[in-house]
């Protein structure tokens, strides 16, 4: 018999993993699925980052690196915070990890003591509260209404934040609603966060180029420099540059935060691939055009989307302002009887009868915190987000 530590016990694999898996399954049965459900761009890494991967492994750039990043990945961090969000981080303040997860990981288990609280904003990326609870942490969830956004207002994160509060999460573009933070938004949460000098802030902008309708981003450190010392910026690759397998997240933070995140990862994974190191350094230093061009794609998309999903009897979708999923409120389908006499009773029937009944993969609600939603990915081609939206369609006309 294994035993497994209890810690291990506090997490689940993440909803849209496991719902892609299904959809996996499904197809290898025989079934018709298209997969919304995952979080990741359809196309492929630019051609001149696969260049630049190719010349680092015929030159011999295959060896271990320094934990946080070689110099060239040191540098281009610098100067990617430096060109996109006007910060200037010292060489100490900067490192690169194995994708955006490790360095929010990394910096939960170097800081959060056994009962420390985190505040979450729901609907929030799954995996925090996972992390928080491997950490010995607290999630505390704050459900952001649909009506102001999916966004928190000043008055509620002044209610949440207690003596032992460590961390406030912010995740603008927002996984899985789309939402995205003014710069007079991230102003008024500054300032309750200026009462409380103990709480950090982890900037989650890993969304941070998928923007639409000509909108700005701005980032909390930027909008706030009087939270530059307990900010940690975090950032990557997987989502602009349609690099998830490649692993490089990258952050800028407070140098003693940094300095004990690079102790952990020297203890855990070691340095992120130098292969692929080599690759980031291309795409943020490299031409951005392509970066624009995708992103005009995913508003198209987003455009299409949101208008089938609005005819759709039952479900209810505010656009996204970023990012690339769909979040419907389902409120309209909970209570009806499917054909098989199932009632969806949450949003979990909703995303089971969809799947196996409808032949569209989505993710619920429940898994973000915040219901009766469900998940839809536009990082999908035209053809299958209309099929997938028809599909819908007729599987909730079916529901008595
Ligand atoms: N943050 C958010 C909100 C995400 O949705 C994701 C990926 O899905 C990540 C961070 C991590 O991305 P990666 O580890 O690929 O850099």
């Amino acid at each position: 018999m294994v035993h497994v530590a209890e810690r291990t016990t506090r997490i689940e694999p993440t909803a849209s993993s496991v719902a892609t898996q299904r959809a996996r399954q499904l197809r290898e049965q025989g079934h018709d699925i298209i997969a919304l459900t995952q979080g990741e761009p359809d196309f492929d890494t630019p051609d001149h980052v696969n260049e630049a991967a190719l010349n680092a492994m015929r030159s011999g750039q295959t060896h271990y690196t320094p934990v946080g990043g070689t110099p060239q990945m040191i540098d281009a961090i610098r100067t990617k915070f430096r060109r996109d969000n006007s910060l200037d981080y010292a060489t100490d303040q900067v490192m690169a990890c194995n994708g955006g997860k490790q360095v929010i990981y990394n910096a939960l288990m170097s800081t959060v003591e056994p009962g420390d609280e985190v505040i979450l904003l729901a609907p929030y990326w799954v995996a925090y509260a996972d992390m928080t609870r491997f950490a010995d942490g607290v999630p505390v969830m704050l459900e952001c209404h649909e009506d102001l956004g999916f966004k928190v207002t000043p008055e509620q994160l002044e209610t949440a934040i207690s003596p032992r509060t460590r961390w406030l999460f912010l995740n603008s573009p927002n996984n899985p609603a789309g939402s995205i933070y003014s710069k007079d938004e991230l102003r008024a949460l500054a300032e309750v966060l200026n009462r409380h000098q103990r709480v950090l802030v982890m900037s989650d902008d890993i969304y941070e180029h998928i923007i639409f309708d000509g909108r700005s981003f701005v980032t909390m450190a930027e909008a706030a420099p009087e939270l530059f010392d307990r900010t940690l910026t975090v950032n990557g690759v997987s989502k602009a540059y349609a690099m998830t397998g490649w692993r490089i997240g990258i952050c800028g933070g407070p140098a003693k935060l940094i300095k004990t995140m690079s102790k952990l990862q020297n203890q855990s994974t070691g340095n992120p691939c130098s292969i692929s190191q080599a690759a980031a350094v291309a795409a943020f230093m490299g031409s951005q055009a392509i970066v624009v061009e995708r992103t005009a794609e995913f508003q198209r998309r987003r455009d299409r989307i949101v208008e089938m999903l609005n005819e759709i009897s039952g479900l209810t979708c505010r656009p996204p302002e970023g990012a690339f999923y769909a979040y419907p409120n389902c409120a309209g389908l909970i209570g009806r009887k499917s054909p098989g006499g199932k009632v969806m009773e949450s949003d979990r029937d909703v995303m089971i009868y969809l799947m196996e009944q409808g032949g569209v993969g989505v993710v619920h609600g429940e898994a973000y915190g915040l219901s009766p939603h469900i998940r839809l990915s536009f990082a999908a081609s035209m053809e299958d987000l209309e099929e997938a939206c028809k599909r819908i369609r007729a599987a909730c006309q079916a529901l008595a």
